[in-house]
């Protein structure tokens, strides 16, 4: 998280803003859970282990809605069996 999601200001290091005080203890939380889930499901990729992928992949995309997360997902969706789904998820990603 780059910038303060209540009023924009550029952040530094801290769980809270300093320009206008908000606790982002939360929302920082949630980004490094993301974070993991995003490292787990490709590191499930590598093994080859592609419900694991899938499940890592989901999460990551339920907690950071972002290209790199909704590409990881379409992947994972299609790798773990369901083409149809992929190509929603991939159709979204790419309109
Ligand atoms: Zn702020």
């Amino acid at each position: 998280m780059k910038r303060c999601p209540v009023c924009r200001a550029n952040l530094k290091d801290g769980e809270s803003c300093r320009r206008c005080g908000a606790d982002l203890t939360r929302l920082i939380q949630i980004e490094t859970a993301a974070r993991s889930h995003y490292q787990a499901a490709v590191e499930a990729f590598s093994r080859g282990d592609f419900g694991a992928m899938y499940t890592h992949a989901r999460e990551a995309a339920a907690k950071r809605d972002s290209p790199a997360t909704r590409r990881l997902l379409a992947c994972a969706t299609l790798l773990s069996g369901d083409p149809s789904r992929a190509f929603s998820l991939w159709r979204r990603l790419n309109s």
